[in-house]
């Protein structure tokens, strides 16, 4: 709990290639490998297309709807002097997801004209405008009240870049920028932009300030603005910002959380806040491409082992804690995972630039796991609600939300998802890659000229692929089509995880119906010949049911198993499965099989079997054989909240038996003003301690120094004589400790008496406190804190017994 002081949001760019429009100004080299032109790829299929479709009907309108409510446009309203007021939302960085919108908007735009958005959007970019002073500086927290600015604005300009993201909004700015321009032609942001870089240009520097930004991102948006505008000092600038990293000559250093403890070509673990950790991986991918320093393409080839070989989750999530939303040890990868949707979408981007540097599908492994799963979770198959964490086990404490106060993560997805059909294909030289697996059409420029390729394909429900060629006159090239390391029982590169069975079925390709031998190169089957109109490629890929295992050294997944189709990763929510999936195990040998369900969840491939259900009888844990259903991971929490849990027991040990009803979890709980997740006190899980974040726990934070209390009312009067509380304490990552001081009172009429014992109240973390008392015959108990001076408490479970 308890997060961070620093709370970071954060997300990166859409990569835009040498391709795109007469109006990009010639620029030195860049990767070897272009995007496709956003206009130039079509999804026609029932899986993507809808939802993108979602996002720009649903999401966009939602997410500018939430910035308007929340006083994000009116900052720029009142900066700009057309409102009156203080800066009314709530952190520096606010900015930049009004930017990140405009930026999806803009994808939006680029696809499919709009003149209400578009209207929308000049309207918007006019207040922007507005509010940029007239040296170029943008940032609304401190433009409002010079002299009283946001506290993590710092007092001066640029005088606490630590924290106070002025940079890190820029860059999402730039993003935005180049892409409203590149879409609408139109260069009324392009030249808040360019005016506001200008200044960062004169300020920062050898000669001037040398302070690299907190929070990574304005790396990605200069290089973007740079292959718009073609000004070489912004790419410099790019550079500079990423070399001035760990270099403790110009700045104190801002350490591990920051990835400011050493210089960026000397990184070789992924360490701190996951999202800030990504973008500067991808802008580092980028000003390699761009000035051909191999050095960081050296750094990037060790962090990227350490994060695939030793902190991806199966979902293509990272970021195992929420302490500083990021990294964790190498194999520390707990179910509760943090795995930030942002961090989901840098982990896609990141990937993505490094396939356009190596031309290895290795990288879009990573990527499609990551946006088939960890980031489709965040966002709810109607488009307006979301999740920050999207963790892979859950005991129902989770929800979508139509916003957060850090709001991230909502307005990120837009500019992200509407940008995925760019990564379906890509094109270097003569040579065209087939990236995704969709449905629909795409126009490419090879240099032997026009190639449109069409995809009939139901992916990712079904493996068979068909591709039509039709070159805009015969001549030969090269099509690339990868063949997914899962179809070869890999699920990711490296061992974190493998496949329990070696494939049964082999991958095939056709050429023109004819099966021919399958040449591998960095993960794509290769075809080079004369290509004519009407020529077809069938890929075929297998997609039984998979079971995965984790690393030996993954201790959270040590005897557990998860179920994967195709690049899908499958979950079990309680809902399908009697109300309850932690008690259930999964034998090996158990059969399982897709089924196509047209009703569920919009229509989604389930996985069925047979699982062994553990239930307490009397004391002891009794085995029931019952069905099993799974669904897709990304679909979960949609139907209420409940348990879920992508590593199911493979042995009995790792089951947790559905608990017998007791006086506890029959009782209702209350609680004093203030406390939080109720549920959590009779939930019945055992935490493995005090710090344990698994279970449901309860909480007074942020109430410190004050008296407060928990509260059972039984069904009927009970006699009691015996209380158990295990504290929970998240010492090292949040605010709460064990309590001063505690007792257990019990209801007596209308009044509260204190039980008469003669035991300790004690304060034993990672265990039970446990008090008898003389019976008590009551319709309601109490338990009674004193909270520490300078923290909050919290209990994991509190547990009553009978005599
Ligand atoms: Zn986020």
């Amino acid at each position: 709990m308890m997060r961070r002081a620093v709370l970071v949001c954060a997300v990166a760019a859409v990569v835009s290639g040498a391709h795109g429009t007469a109006r990009t100004p010639a620029l030195a080299p860049d990767y070897p490998t272009a995007p496709a032109p956003l206009t130039s790829v079509t999804f026609s299929d029932a899986f993507w297309a809808p939802r993108l479709e979602t996002v720009r009907t649903v999401t966009l309108d939602a997410t500018f709807r939430q910035s308007e409510l929340t006083g994000r446009i009116k900052n720029f309203e009142i900066a700009g002097g057309d409102a009156a007021g203080e800066f009314c939302s709530r952190y520096a960085f606010d900015d930049s997801d009004v930017y990140k919108i405009i930026e999806g908007a803009s994808y939006a735009l680029e696809v499919r004209p709009d003149s209400t958005l578009d209207g929308y959007v000049d309207a918007l970019i006019a207040k922007i405008a507005k509010a940029q002073e007239p040296d170029g500086y943008l940032y609304t927290a401190r433009t409002i009240a010079p002299s009283r600015p946001m506290a993590m604005a710092g007092k001066e300009r640029w005088s606490n870049l630590e924290h106070s993201h002025e940079l890190y909004n820029l860059g999402h700015l730039y993003e935005a920028a180049a892409a409203h321009y590149r879409a609408t032609g139109k260069k009324t942001l392009l030249a808040v932009a360019t005016k506001s870089a200008d200044l960062v240009a004169r300020t920062f520097g050898p000669a001037g300030l040398r302070y690299p930004p907190g929070h990574q991102e304005i790396e990605i948006g200069l290089v973007r603005l740079y292959r718009v505008a073609g000004d070489p000092k912004y790419l410099a600038l790019a550079k500079f910002f990423l070399d001035e990293r760990g270099n403790p000559a110009g700045h104190k250093l801002y350490g591990e959380y920051a990835q400011d403890h050493k210089p960026v070509v000397e990184q070789d673990e992924a360490v701190g806040h996951s999202v800030r950790a990504a973008y500067m991986y991808s802008a580092m991918a980028d000003v390699s491409a761009l000035t051909g320093d191999a050095r960081y393409v050296a750094a990037l080839d060790r962090l990227w082992d350490d994060v695939v070989l030793r902190k991806l989750y199966l979902t293509g999530g990272i970021g195992a804690t929420g302490a500083w939303e990021g990294f964790g040890p190498a194999y520390d990868l707990p179910n509760s995972a943090y795995a930030e949707t942002c961090a989901s979408i840098a982990n896609a981007l990141w990937n993505f630039r490094m396939f356009l540097l190596k031309q290895d599908a290795r990288y879009i492994d990573v990527y499609e796991r990551a946006i088939y799963n960890a980031m489709l979770s965040g966002i709810s198959l109607k488009g307006d609600t979301f999740f920050y964490p999207n963790p892979l086990l859950s005991l129902g404490q989770h929800e979508r939300s139509p916003w957060f106060a850090c709001a991230c993560c909502p307005s990120n997805l837009p500019r992200f998802m509407l940008s995925i059909p760019s990564h379906a294909y890509a094109v270097s030289g003569d040579r065209a890659f087939v990236n995704l697996f969709v449905q629909g059409q795409a126009r490419l420029a090879l240099s032997a000229g026009e190639v449109r390729l069409e995809q009939q394909t139901r992916y990712p429900w079904d493996g068979d692929i068909r591709i039509r060629v039709s070159p805009s006159k015969p001549g030969p090239f090269t099509l690339a089509v990868r063949v997914p390391g899962w179809s070869m029982d890999h699920p990711v590169p490296g061992n974190l995880y493998r496949s329990l069975v070696r494939g049964r079925e082999p991958v095939t390709l056709r050429l023109n119906g004819l099966l021919v031998p399958i040449r591998l190169e960095r993960g794509f089957a290769v075809i080079t010949r004369e290509w004519s109109v009407g020529d077809t490629v069938d890929l075929h890929l297998p997609m039984p049911v998979r079971r995965v295992v984790a690393h030996d050294a993954v201790k959270a997944d040590e005897g557990r198993v998860a179920v994967e189709r195709g690049p899908l990763v499958y979950t079990a929510e309680f809902v399908d499965n009697g109300g309850r999936v932690t008690n259930l195990i999964l034998d090996d040998e158990a059969p399982l099989s897709p089924g196509w369900r047209p009703d569920l969840l919009n229509g989604v491939m389930t996985v069925t079997g047979n699982a062994t259900a553990l239930r307490m009888r009397n004391g002891s844990a009794a085995a029931e054989t019952g069905p099993l259903t799974l669904i897709p991971y990304y679909a979960w929490a949609h139907r209420g909240k409940g348990e879920m849990a992508v590593w199911l027991a493979r042995r009995a040990d790792r089951a947790r038996p559905a608990p017998e009803p007791t006086l506890a979890s029959s009782a209702r709980a209350s609680s004093s003003e203030g406390g939080k997740s109720l549920q959590g006190l009779n939930e019945q899980y055992e935490p493995t301690d005090s710090n344990d974040h698994t279970a449901m726990y309860f909480h007074w934070w942020p109430k410190k120094d004050s008296t407060e209390w928990v509260q059972y009312d039984f069904p009927a009067a009970a006699t009691v004589s015996e209380s158990s509380v295990y504290w929970f304490d998240d010492t090292g990552q949040g605010g709460c400790r064990v309590p001063r001081n505690w007792r257990i009172l019990y209801k007596r009429g209308e009044r509260w008496v204190p039980v008469e014992t003669r035991d300790t109240y004690g304060l034993a973390k990672d265990a039970y406190n446990t008090v008898r008392f003389s019976h008590v015959n009551t319709t309601a108990l109490r338990l009674e804190v004193g909270l520490p001076e300078a923290f909050s408490s919290g209990i994991q479970e509190w547990k009553v017994k009978q005599p």
